[in-house]
């Protein structure tokens, strides 16, 4: 057990880093961030920011000397910046970061595993997008392999003559089938470093133009009865990896069962209403876990719970929500700049307390 005191050091300056850092302080952990340049919400909540870049070897080896133990808030933390960092200082294998950067690796590592993915083929010039589409079919959606979030890197291909119109993008791409679901959900789990493993019940999740909107509990039957398959794929995900700490993986509920979309080895979104609507929130036991700490319980206290992202010039008047009835919870992220589609802070509302 990591004593209190002790420092961890988050990779990426995020808001899901300013929410692990909240929870690290309240056990009585300091943190340390880095991240390159930009608007790193996380330093608000570190004693210590480093800004610098990914490849900047002596940033890093003063950010190792800083750390008693490393995890990231951000999967596309480059590969070579974390093996820069001595080893005893990862909370995780590096190989949770190599598989979930690369759609066409998560995908097949899944599937490994006996996941279902969408019907999808790799891609790498307009022919094989061709090629891909006669194989695959119509609708689906072109995704660059790699640095794509929230909908980013996405092209909808309704026929084979838009793809045709569609200007490739040059690098490496997965073109997937488009999944006819009824809704999106996805299984949040921690795993302590003993292997133990506990999950949060899983939301209805809501997407607005490729970003999530909204999460919801109860998440309906058809999420309900997909749940445990959900469960099982995501529990042998994260032995495979022998990963340390909160792993999310998202799914389509179709009729014909959970269809795997994608794994985030972090915190996540749709994981937010847990701070106020868990025993333990996944920032806390996320926290838990890469410092070997007992895990808390993962059970939802709430009969309902939404929570809702609170995107772009919305955010300028957010406190408002504080006035409305049943005691909304408003998480701002102190971004500097409210742009158009750029999560600011989020607001989760719960109902009646599970008796
Ligand atoms: P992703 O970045 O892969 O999570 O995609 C963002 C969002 O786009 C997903 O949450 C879905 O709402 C939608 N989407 C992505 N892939 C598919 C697919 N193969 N079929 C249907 N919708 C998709």
């Amino acid at each position: 057990m990591l004593p209190a005191g002790s420092t961890i050091g988050i990779l990426g300056g995020g808001q899901l880093g300013r929410m692990m850092a909240v929870a690290a302080l309240q056990l009585g952990y300091k943190v340390v961030g880095y991240a390159p340049e930009g608007d790193n919400v996380a330093a608000d909540a570190c004693s210590d920011f480093i800004t610098a870049a990914w490849d900047d070897a002596a940033a890093l080896a003063r950010f190792a000397d800083a750390c008693d133990v490393v995890t990231w808030e951000f999967e596309n933390v480059p590969l070579a910046a974390v093996a820069a960092l001595p080893e005893r200082l990862l909370a995780c294998p590096p190989r949770a970061l190599e598989v979930a950067q690369d759609r066409l690796r998560e995908k097949a590592f899944a599937a490994g595993l006996g996941g279902s993915p969408a019907p999808y083929a790799a891609v790498e010039s307009a022919d094989e997008l061709a090629a891909a589409i006669r194989r695959v079919g119509t609708p689906g959606i072109l995704k660059t392999a790699r640095d794509g979030y929230d909908g980013k890197g996405q092209w909808r291909v309704r026929s084979g003559v838009e793809a045709g119109a569609l200007a490739f993008p040059g690098v490496t791409c997965i073109y997937e089938g488009f999944v006819t679901y009824e809704t999106e959900f996805s299984v949040i789990l921690v795993r302590g470093r003993d292997g133990t493993v506990r999950f949060w019940d899983s939301t209805a999740n809501l997407h607005e133009g490729g970003m999530l909107a909204r999460s919801v509990l109860p998440a309906g039957a058809l999420v309900e009865a997909q749940v445990p398959a959900a469960r099982e794929l995501a529990r042998k995900v994260a032995d495979a990896l022998g990963y340390v700490g909160v792993l999310t993986l998202e799914f389509f509920a179709t009729r014909e069962g959970p269809i795997f979309n994608e794994m985030a080895p972090r915190v996540h979104n749709s994981g937010h209403w847990t701070i106020e609507g868990a025993a333990t929130s996944q920032f806390e036991n996320h926290i838990r876990a890469i410092c070997g700490l007992p895990l808390g319980g993962t059970k939802t206290r709430f009969e309902a719970i939404e929570m809702r992202n609170i995107v772009g010039e919305e955010a300028l008047e957010a406190h408002k929500i504080l006035a409305e009835p049943g005691e909304p919870h408003l998480h701002l992220y102190g971004k500097r700049e409210a742009r158009e589609g750029r999560k600011m802070g989020h607001v989760t509302r719960v109902g009646h307390a599970v008796k």
